[in-house]
């Protein structure tokens, strides 16, 4: 288990390697934001993180989320959800958590739009782009993005900020950057049809640099914060 002390720690030295990436790639010092995805991970963990200002946390498993959720509140905490989306279980993502990053279809977003109170500001939503278009892996085609983009941002209560993507493991920086630069190409395309986007949910621990050097405006980082995760 991470003691307050390491993720103090954590903490500090990812800040400083997003600093670094930023000046070494020339994106504007403080124009990627740091999410500290905290599944499998309890919540004495988060406690710390906050201790540290750290505030946007995401998690990918919904019924431990909820729970954490509830143990947190009156915390000044913005929860992302960042996990798998089963269609029967969209309503508390829609009414409990402020992001969701892994929008895939136009039927979840639907269901967002609905279910989301519209009491509370718009869902911020990132499209998941399955660079790859592997089988396997979830996340809307290329192909099919422009017209998702389309319909999904003409939902009431939802507000589309960008694209997500979690590319496969690749073997060094160029490699990592290549695949970033498609979802980055993505977004310009989507910018340049009229979008107003402004979020690319890009990099983990193993790419961060990789993602800030593609235009990443926030990465997730789990392992580098928090150490290994326990099997939830
Ligand atoms: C687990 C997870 C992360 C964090 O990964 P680390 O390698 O631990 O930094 C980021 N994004 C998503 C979607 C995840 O599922």
């Amino acid at each position: 288990m991470p003691t307050t002390t390491s993720i103090k720690h954590n903490i500090q030295q990812t800040r400083q390697r997003i600093a670094t990436a930023e000046r070494k790639y020339g994106r504007k010092p403080g124009s990627v934001e740091l999410l500290a995805v905290s599944k499998a991970q309890p919540v004495t963990s988060i406690l710390a993180a906050l201790e540290q200002q750290q505030y946007h946390f995401g998690e990918n498993y919904l019924q431990e989320a909820l729970n954490k959720i509830d143990a947190l509140q009156g915390h000044p905490i913005v929860w992302h959800y960042i996990g798998a989306i089963q269609s029967n279980k969209t309503r508390p993502i829609a009414e409990q958590f402020d992001w969701v990053h892994s929008v895939c279809s136009l039927k979840i977003a639907k269901r967002l739009s609905v279910q989301r109170p519209a009491t509370h500001p718009d869902l911020n939503i990132c499209i998941q782009l399955n660079v790859s278009a592997e089988e396997s892996k979830s996340g809307a085609t290329l192909a099919e993005l422009p017209t998702l983009a389309t319909e999904i941002a003409a939902l009431p209560h939802i507000k589309l900020r960008g694209l997500m993507a979690i590319p496969q493991k690749a073997e060094n920086l160029d490699q990592q950057r290549a695949i970033f630069h498609a979802v980055q190409q993505a977004q310009q395309r989507l910018i340049d049809a009229g979008h107003p986007l402004d979020t690319l949910s890009l990099g983990m621990s193993a790419d961060l640099e990789a993602a800030v050097a593609e235009g990443s405006t926030m990465v997730r980082i789990g392992t580098a914060i928090f150490g290994p995760r326990k099997t939830p």
